[in-house]
């Protein structure tokens, strides 16, 4: 369940509209690393890595 945050309605959890005010829901994305380019997913495992070395070095 979430809320509406027009008219604060617990609506289900994949409605993409408001049954309540009829309002659109902003939809989370749960494959949001989908939408990632191969630039993002190179920075983002450098990163993990960069921060793996961090916690090892420490
Ligand atoms: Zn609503």
């Amino acid at each position: 369940m979430k809320i509406c945050p027009t008219c604060g309605a617990t609506v289900p959890q994949e409605a993409k509209q408001c049954p309540e005010c009829g309002s659109e829901l902003p939809v989370e994305n749960k494959e949001w690393y989908k939408n990632l380019t191969p630039t993002e997913v190179f920075l983002l495992i450098l990163g993990s890595i960069m921060l793996m070395i961090a916690v090892v070095a420490l």
